[in-house]
């Protein structure tokens, strides 16, 4: 196929006709027709919903009024009038691009501002701000490890922390889900130069937590660095919103480096990642993903140090999550419904087979629910499910609705 590719372009159409027919191009087309066939027979078909509303815990669909269970926007924030406001305001002052990248002219005081505060906030000596979560955690992987290193992760780590450990060069280790005693084992079994362990801090998929106190231990013992991605708990989890370490009390120097992103519970879109001094230098030197982007546009920062401030200021919120939470999960069990055991807003329906799920998942839409199904390769084989989430910006009243169609569906 390359050389098809790489042969100069003639003009002669009989040349062309012949090429056509057994050209590489065709056969291209023909192994992708197979791939979304194959796709579809296994039930694993992504369909895509084009919503024509705001995101919130309603939204429209085909014209339809649906009740969102599936939405990250923990908070409600994602709408929120004090976060679209600052939005609106900057877009006025700065215009919209941020024009380059953060390290030729794409970075601004807000940029600055904004950093200082998630340094504050997770009260760490410097912050830098990524377009994403999935980028920040490339960053992190590809700049504190190399090919004389070793990366270890949970089974069920976020996509984005697989890709980063692959991209890294490093050894990839992954060990069994939330088990110290499995990270330890595949710690000493290493001979790595260095040893960089990467833990979501809420599982996406599961909604349980990482035992970071007993990772620490382990980490402290084998010498490893601990990363701690929080994309799901930053701003929902700890009295002010500072995420699982602020609500487990965890020193700062336990986990020498955090990610989280803003588009969850923050409700607008990016990434930070926080450490000491000495390290945000290293990423801003050597991380590929921060030098070669554009930086992130001006009104999206304003919206994100919006965000933040409601996240204080608003502290209800993350309180009647809480109490909403306890309400699904009282109301699931009565129900006999088989939940993964969590305590966060994400809470998975196991249905195991993928056509199920998608076929439950269809028929919670019908009866008005926008509930996705979670399919392989998103979750290990066997493990289709429901991922139910909450928010603030729901009702009891709309949980209720769900909990008793459910019990009628299921
Ligand atoms: C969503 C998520 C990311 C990716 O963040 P984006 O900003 O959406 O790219 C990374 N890690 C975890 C654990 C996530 O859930």
């Amino acid at each position: 196929m390359s050389r098809q590719i790489d042969s100069p372009r003639k003009d002669n159409s009989e040349e062309n006709i012949s090429r056509k027919n057994n050209s590489g191009k065709d056969g291209f087309k023909d192994r992708l027709e197979q791939k979304l066939k194959d796709r579809k027979v296994q039930n694993l078909f992504r369909k895509r919903h084009t919503l024509t509303s705001c995101q919130g815990p309603t939204v429209k669909i085909d014209g339809r009024l649906l009740i969102n269970f599936c939405s990250n926007d923990y908070l409600g924030l994602a709408n929120h009038p004090e976060v679209v406001s600052a939005f609106k305001k900057t877009a006025d002052q700065y215009g919209i691009g941020s024009g380059a990248s953060s390290l030729v002219c794409g970075r601004c005081d807000l940029h600055q501002r904004l950093e200082e505060r998630l340094a504050e906030k997770t009260g760490r000596e410097a912050a830098l701000i990524f377009p994403s979560g999935y980028m920040a955690n490339l960053a992190v992987a590809t700049t504190f490890a190399g090919r004389a290193d070793g990366v270890f992760l949970d089974r069920l780590a976020h996509a984005s922390l697989i890709d980063a450990a692959r991209l890294s060069n490093a050894r990839l280790h992954r060990y069994q889900h939330v088990d110290p005693a499995s990270l330890d084992l595949a710690l000493k079994q290493s001979s790595a130069d260095q040893k960089l362990v990467l833990t979501d801090a809420v599982f996406s998929m599961d909604g349980d937590k990482a035992p970071l106190d007993e990772l620490i231990s382990v980490c402290n013992v084998n010498n490893a660095v601990l990363v701690v991605d929080d994309a799901h708990g930053f701003g929902v989890l700890g009295k002010n919103g500072g995420g699982l370490l602020e609500e487990k009390e965890i020193s700062v120097g336990d986990v020498p480096i955090f990610v989280a992103t803003f588009g969850k519970a923050l409700g607008t879109a990016g990434a930070f990642i926080a450490a000491d001094q000495i390290m945000i230098e290293t990423l801003i030197q050597f991380a590929r993903t921060y030098i070669y982007t554009t930086a992130q546009p001006p009104a999206l920062i304003s919206a994100t140090l919006a965000a933040l401030e409601v996240l204080e200021i608003e502290s209800w919120r993350r309180e009647k999550l809480g109490a909403l939470v306890k309400h699904f999960c009282s109301g699931a069990n009565a129900l006999g419904l088989d939940l993964l055991s969590s305590e966060t807003a994400i809470q998975p329906l196991m249905i195991g087979d993928s056509e199920n799920a998608v076929r439950i998942s269809d028929e919670l839409f019908d009866a008005g629910f926008l509930i996705s199904a979670i399919r392989p390769p998103t979750v290990p084989e066997g493990g289709a499910r429901l991922r139910i989430t909450l928010t603030a910006g729901h009702t009891e009243e709309q949980v209720d609705r769900l909990l008793e169609t459910l019990g009628r569906l299921l």
